[in-house]
C-alpha cells in the first residue's frame, strides 16, 4: 500500500534551488549597504518566552490576538515562535548589555513566524532583514535609516515602491487622539466592518490600518493624528522631513499610517508597491523608545524597521531585471577509460585551487557522450570541457561553446588554467 505522503505545513515554503540563487543575490545586495552604513549583525533565537512578546507587541495587536504560534514545552515553559525579531533584538541587548551609554546599529535576518491567512506575499513562515538602532533620539538617524532603505531599492534597481510617513506623536498624544478617534468611529458604529468594530474596543488606531476599501471613506474623513501631535513631536517630524527633502528623497505623509505594533511612537514609515495586490508593503518602520524601558532595561530611545524578503524577491521577480541562475560556467565530459576520470579529477582540482570563483561541475557517474553532453546542456553551462582518450593521450582538453555559436578549441591541459581566467 503507497505510504500518505507528508507535505509541508501549511504556509510554510520550500526554497527550492530555482529561486535560491535571487535570494542570495537580494541578501548579498542588502548585506553590503548595511555593511557600507556601518551596522553590524546579531543573531537571534527563533523561540522565545511567550511573554516577551504579550510585553512588547501589545496584548490587543492582531499579532498577540491571533496569529503567534506559541505552546508549551516538556518543562512547561510557555514559548512562541518569533513573529518578528525587535523584541527579541530588546531582549538582547538588555541581557548583553548593549544600551549603556552605547550607540548601536544592529542588524539580522530570518525567519518568522504569524498564523495568517497564507495567500501570495502572505505566508506561515516568512524570512524578514530587519536592522534596529538603540540610543539615538533623532531625527538624524531616523532619515539615516530611510535613506539607507532607499538604497536598498537603488541598489537592486527596484523603481516602483512609495516611501510614505508619518508621525505618531508621543504616547500622551497619542491617548488623546485615541479618545477623539472612539468618539468619531463610535458615530458611525453601523457602517464598521467586523474587524473594526473589534479594533474600536481594542484598538481603535489600527482601525486606520484597515485594508477593507470599504472602510477608506470613513477613514479619510476621521480626525487627524498630525493635528494632535505634541510640540516636540511636530520638531521632530519637522526635522525629519527636512533632511529627506535635502537629501531628494521623495516621500508622501500618509496621516493613516500607524503600523500593526503597539510599540511606536513618532515617526512611523513604509516602502509600498501596487504591483503586489494586497500585501503592498515591503518595508515597514518606526520610533519605539518606551519599549526598551518597557521589557525592562533603561530608557532608551530605538528605531528599527524590518522588510519581507519573499515580497521583495517576488517584485524583483516580477521585474525585467536580469536575475542570477544556478548555471555553472564550465560542465567538464570524461569519456573513456579509469585514467581519464583520474585525469579529469585533478585537472577539475587544480582548476578550483586556481580559480576558486569558477563553478564548474563535473560528471559524476559516467554515460556515453551524448548522454553527458545533453547533461552539460541541462546544466546551462557555457562551456564543456571534455576529455576522452584522445585528450589523454595528447595531454590536450577540448572545449565547447554551448550557449554560443563558436568553433570548438583545443588546448593543451597546462594552458587551461589561463585561457578560463580570461573568459568573458
Ligand atoms: P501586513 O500589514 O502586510 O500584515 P505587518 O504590519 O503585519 O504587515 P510588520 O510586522 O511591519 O508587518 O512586518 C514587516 C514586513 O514583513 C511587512 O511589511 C511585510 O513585508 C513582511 N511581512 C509581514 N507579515 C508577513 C507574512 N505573513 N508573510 C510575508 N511577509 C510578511
Ligand atoms: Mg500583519
Amino acid at each position: 500500500m503507497a505510504k500518505k505522503l507528508i507535505s509541508s505545513v501549511r504556509g510554510m515554503n520550500d526554497i527550492l534551488p530555482e529561486q535560491t540563487p535571487v535570494w542570495r543575490y537580494f541578501e548579498t545586495v542588502i548585506r553590503q549597504v548595511l555593511d557600507s552604513y556601518g551596522y553590524q549583525e546579531i543573531r537571534l533565537p527563533m523561540l522565545e518566552a511567550t511573554d516577551l512578546f504579550n510585553r512588547s507587541i501589545g496584548e490587543v495587536t492582531d499579532i498577540v490576538e491571533k496569529e503567534m504560534f506559541s505552546f508549551t514545552d516538556r518543562n512547561g515553559d510557555n514559548l512562541t515562535l518569533r513573529p518578528e525579531a525587535t523584541a527579541g533584538c530588546v531582549r538582547a541587548g538588555i541581557q548583553h548589555g548593549l544600551f549603556y551609554n552605547q550607540i548601536q546599529r544592529l542588524w539580522y535576518i530570518g525567519q518568522m513566524f504569524r498564523h495568517e491567512r497564507p495567500q501570495q506575499g502572505r505566508y506561515r513562515q516568512f524570512h524578514q532583514i530587519g536592522a534596529e538602532i538603540y540610543g539615538i533620539e533623532g531625527p538624524d538617524i531616523d532619515a539615516e535609516i530611510i535613506l539607507m532603505t532607499a538604497r536598498f531599492w537603488r541598489q537592486l534597481g527596484l523603481d516602483n515602491l512609495e516611501l510614505q510617513i508619518n508621525s505618531l506623536g508621543s504616547t500622551e498624544a497619542r491617548v488623546k487622539y485615541t479618545q477623539q478617534l472612539v468618539d468619531y468611529f463610535s458615530a458611525y458604529h453601523d457602517q464598521l466592518d467586523d474587524d473594526s468594530q473589534r479594533r474600536l474596543r481594542t484598538n481603535p488606531l489600527r482601525i486606520l490600518d484597515s485594508k477593507n476599501p470599504q472602510m477608506l471613506p470613513l477613514i479619510k474623513t476621521a480626525p487627524q493624528l498630525l493635528d494632535c501631535l505634541d510640540t516636540e513631536s511636530q520638531e521632530h517630524f519637522a526635522k525629519l522631513r527636512e533632511l529627506l527633502d535635502q537629501t531628494g528623497i521623495k516621500y508622501r505623509v500618509n496621516p493613516c499610517l500607524v503600523r500593526g505594533l503597539d510599540y511606536y511612537n513618532r515617526t512611523v514609515f513604509e516602502w509600498v508597491t501596487e504591483y503586489l495586490g494586497a500585501q503592498g508593503t515591503v518595508c515597514a518602520g518606526g520610533r519605539y523608545d518606551s519599549l526598551v524601558e518597557q521589557i525592562g532595561g533603561k530608557a532608551t530611545p530605538a528605531i528599527g524597521f524590518a522588510m519581507g524578503i519573499e515580497r521583495l524577491v517576488l517584485l524583483l521577480l516580477q521585474s525585467d531585471l536580469p536575475m542570477p541562475n544556478n548555471a555553472p560556467d564550465a560542465y567538464f565530459i570524461l569519456v573513456g577509460n579509469e585514467q581519464v576520470t583520474k585525469q579529469g579529477m585533478y585537472l577539475a582540482e587544480s582548476l578550483r585551487d586556481a580559480l576558486p570563483n569558477l563553478r564548474l561541475v563535473m560528471n559524476c557517474g559516467e554515460g556515453s557522450f551524448k548522454s553527458q553532453f545533453k547533461r552539460a546542456d541541462k546544466s546551462g553551462a557555457k562551456l564543456a570541457l571534455i576529455l576522452a582518450e584522445d585528450e589523454l593521450a595528447n595531454q590536450k582538453i577540448t572545449l565547447k561553446y554551448l550557449r554560443e555559436k563558436r568553433p570548438q578549441v583545443i588546448l593543451a591541459q597546462s594552458e587551461l588554467i589561463n585561457y578560463l581566467k580570461n573568459l568573458d
